[in-house]
Order: C-alpha cells, then structure tokens, then sequence
C-alpha cells in the first residue's frame, strides 16, 4: 500500500467513525423525544392533580369566608340564633335546667309547694291525680298547656298522666316497684331488687317528677311509643320547652330506662339547642359549662 493509499483509508475511516456518530446521536435524540412524548401525558396528569389541589384550596377558603361571615353577624359558629317568642307569646329564652338524677338528689324536705298550681282536671287522664289535684310549676303550666291546647287543634288526645310528686309519693311508689321486683325473683337480695327497681322507678328523692318540671303524658307504659299523642310529641314538644327526658340511647348516662312518655321543661330554646345536639339533659349542661 502506497503512502497516498495509507491517507485515504484513513480519511475514510473517520469519515466512517464520524457517520456512525452522527447516526448514533440522531437516535439517541429520536430516543430522547420518543420519551418525552410518552411521558407527557403523566405532565399533565400531574398539572390536572395541582389544579385540582388549587381548586380544593380555593374552596376551602370559600369556607373560610363563609365561617368569618358567620362569625361576623355575631352569632357562635355552628349555633343557629333562637327567636326571643314561642307560640302564644311564650318567652323562648325562659330556662328551667335544674338537675336531678341519681348521682343529684332532692332533699327529703326540699319542697316545692310555693312554686306548685294545681292542674285543672280537664287536663289529666289520671283519676287518682284528679282526686288529690295533679300539680305543675306555675311558670311551667303556661307552656304545657299551650302545648296541650295545640295538640288538641291538631285532634291529638294529649293529657296529663303524672306531674309532680311529693317525696312520701316517690316513696310509695318506689317501695311497690321493689316488692313488685322481688316477686318476679325471690332470689333478689333487698339491695338488688332496689337498684333493680331504681331503673324504673327513681329512688325517692331523685325523681324529677319531685322537681315540678316534668309530668308523664297519658300512660308510664312502653305503648305510648306507638300512639299519635307520642308521634305528635317528638314533632311539637321542643316548640313549649319540653324535651323526651330518658332516651334508650342515654341510658347509660341518666340511669333510667327509656321513657317515651316522660317530658321535662328546660325551656323553648334549651330544647330545641339540646335536640339539635341531640344530648341529654347531663349532657348539655356539661356542654354549657364548657361554652360559657
Ligand atoms: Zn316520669
């Protein structure tokens, strides 16, 4: 091989070598952009996800404004404002919380009578009431018996079953439920047959009916459950500041069974805030002294 044909298969040789780069890049570019291509659509998938993000974020400060106008009209957040009047003029705002439950009792001697009216008859269903006068607080009896009144209009036998009850009359009562309870099971001790009896009947002295703010309504008997009276209880009652007072659901926190005919005035507003948040009477007064 001469000198001259020496340079020229050099030459050759890198113009080969060149070519063969050339050829290399272009793939490595076509490579490159094949793969920006595929995964593109994951771009914008992501991009589709921040705007969603952005578009959660601008509903949340909707929210936000939403909660600061709440805030601004004066009003706690989440507490719907109460109007002032109830039916017939009835002060909503007028409050009646009083506690008593097992773990608060009554004295013995505490006595009600100088905050105690009788009852007219036309609005008992009880013949035994009737005869010794059923009795209410008086600043209560306005609201039961526009709530009696109006269950009336509506054509629903609402009456009075049981009001208040004096200590010597919790006592009786509640002395009937503990033979009562050993003569289902004579296997009862005194002491269990009595905590037995006081899931029905409360033991004297921790009786609400002891307070003047609570009566049954025409039986203490589970089939009020199925009447139209109760039907028209659970709509209506909270309108007059009445409330079912012994849920099966709060049993474990008011010791007492549940009462579908037994109703306690805490006041219009009182009820409607507790149905609202729907807690019983221990409950909410625990909540208000919580929000107070
Ligand atoms: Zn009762």
């Amino acid at each position: 091989m001469t000198r001259e044909e020496r340079h020229k298969a050099i030459v050759r040789r890198r113009v080969f070598v060149s070519f063969c780069v050339i050829v290399l890049a272009a793939v490595a570019a076509l490579i490159i952009y094949a793969a920006r291509a595929v995964f593109t659509p994951d771009g914008e998938d992501k991009n589709g996800s921040d705007s969603g993000i952005s578009s959660m974020s601008s509903q949340s400060s909707d929210d936000q404004q939403d909660s600061s106008a709440d805030n601004s009209s004066g009003s706690e957040p989440d507490t719907p404002s109460y109007p002032d009047e109830g039916p017939n003029g009835l002060d909503a705002n007028y409050s009646k919380l009083l506690l008593v439950n097992g773990e608060h009792p009554l004295a013995e001697d505490y006595d009600y009578q100088a905050n105690l009216m009788t009852i007219p008859n036309e609005y008992l269903n009880n013949s035994w009431f009737k005869q010794i006068g059923g009795q209410i607080d008086k600043d209560v009896w306005p609201y039961m018996k526009a709530m009696i009144d109006a269950a009336w209009e509506d054509g629903v036998d609402l009456y009075v079953w049981s009001p208040y009850r004096s200590y010597d009359m919790q006592k009786t009562l509640f002395d009937n439920q503990v033979s009562s309870c050993k003569a289902n099971d004579p296997s009862l001790t005194q002491a269990e047959a009595e905590a037995k009896a006081a899931t029905v009947v409360a033991r004297p002295g921790t009786s609400e009916h002891h307070t003047g703010l609570a009566a049954d309504f025409n039986m203490a008997s589970d089939s009020f459950e199925n009447t139209e009276m109760y039907k028209w209880m659970q709509e209506n009652a909270e309108d007059y500041g009445f409330v079912m007072r012994y849920s099966a659901e709060k049993q474990p926190i008011t010791g007492v069974i549940h009462e579908s005919w037994h109703y306690r005035f805490v006041g219009i507003n009182n009820a409607k805030e507790m149905n609202r948040l729907g807690m019983c009477l221990e409950e909410y007064l625990e909540y208000l002294g919580e929000n107070s």
